[in-house]
């Protein structure tokens, strides 16, 4: 497909290592650069004009995804929340999914880049750059030893939740119609665990917690407020969306919002249905870019982790979707802003170089 308005895209969040993870880990690693039936790889990402993004680690829960797919497939929904996961389990989940990340390094299928002048340099060199990024802090011990070697080791970015609790905080379930207003905020642990972020030079990112949590975050980072794949609760009310009281912190931090392409996310009616249109997901752009402004949003497609829209089931069709954002008329200094631009500009405010 030839695509005339090509800004080279970094994408906010990605599942790719816990995918590989549960297909066989490293025994299936070199399948990343060669090719294989899931939403990211090397091939897919060349065709597609995928640059990199955040990778995340995450621990799964041992729920049944199908039934989790089939209830969210309702017209209303109310997940309970996994069971919290020990440290002890977590660990050794991390570590392998980690040694996937740097397994692909080794197979020259990326690069992980631990600040945003590797982040541009990779970009321009043409190659994958990764962020080795967390979901959920089970991982974390209480006294946050296991944080400073994650850092030595590459971390820079973290969510305290995915959608179940931690010593450190509480996640949103998966609930629709709902707010994000759906139980306790950040722990002591989880407020120490912000401010020790800040220090070392790690993002945090408030995809996952739930709005005392996200008001904890403000409270106590000093840093610009990421969503690094979440949508606009005032287009789709699913607990997981952000509030405009919660935009207009986002905006005045100076923070961002990356577009999540989870169609349960994106569709007016919260369903996880695949048959969704572009023209969707331009609505939660126009309404994110209004209430946050051209700088502050930019794409955290999710890919290898949710139903998306089924025009765009792999990273090699996000020609298709830049060929509809400017078709919709976001001209080119939007487009490579919301591309890539603003996440380095972000990055840069919360890492420094
Ligand atoms: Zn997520």
């Amino acid at each position: 497909m030839t695509d005339p308005v090509f800004p080279i895209i970094f994408d906010g969040h990605n599942d790719v290592l816990s995918k590989l993870y549960r297909q066989g880990g490293l025994s299936v690693s070199e399948s990343f650069v060669t090719g294989r039936s899931g939403a990211i790889d090397l091939p897919r990402a060349k065709a597609g004009g995928l640059g990199g993004g955040f990778f995340a680690v995450y621990v799964p829960s041992p729920s049944n995804l199908e039934s989790k797919m089939a209830a969210m497939a309702k017209p209303s929904y109310d997940l309970p929340l996994p069971e919290q996961i020990d440290w002890e389990d977590a660990f050794p989940v991390v570590m392998a999914q980690a040694a996937i990340l740097f397994d692909l390094e080794k197979r020259g299928g990326l690069k992980v880049c631990r600040s945003v002048r590797e982040l541009r340099a990779t970009l321009a060199a043409g190659q994958i750059a990764a962020i080795f990024h967390m979901e959920g802090a089970e991982a974390i011990d209480p006294d946050l030893h296991t944080i400073d070697v994650l850092y030595q080791a590459g971390l820079r970015s973290l969510g305290p939740v995915w959608s179940r609790p931690t010593i450190f905080g509480h996640g949103v379930p998966f609930r629709y119609p709902s707010g994000p207003d759906t139980g306790d905020g950040l722990t002591d642990h989880g407020i120490r665990l912000v401010r020790h972020c800040d220090e070392l030079g790690i993002m945090v990112d408030l995809s996952h917690l739930n709005e005392a949590g996200f008001w904890d975050v403000a409270r106590h980072s000093t840093k610009p407020l990421v969503a690094t794949h979440s949508n606009a609760h005032a287009i789709c009310p699913h607990s997981r969306n952000l509030t405009d009281k919660q935009l207009a912190a986002i905006r005045e931090s100076d923070g961002m919002v990356g577009v999540n392409f989870a169609v349960a996310f994106l569709r007016d009616d919260g369903r996880m249905l695949a048959d969704v249109p572009i023209e969707q997901m331009l609505k939660h752009f126009d309404y994110l870019i209004t209430h946050l402004g051209e700088d502050r949003v930019g794409l955290g497609s999710d890919y290898d982790g949710a139903v998306v829209p089924e025009v765009l089931t792999s990273c090699s069709a996000l020609p298709k979707l830049r060929i509809a954002m400017a078709e919709h008329g976001y001209d080119d200094a939007l487009m490579a802003k919301l591309c890539h631009g603003n996440w380095l500009r972000v990055l840069e405010k919360t890492w420094g170089e």
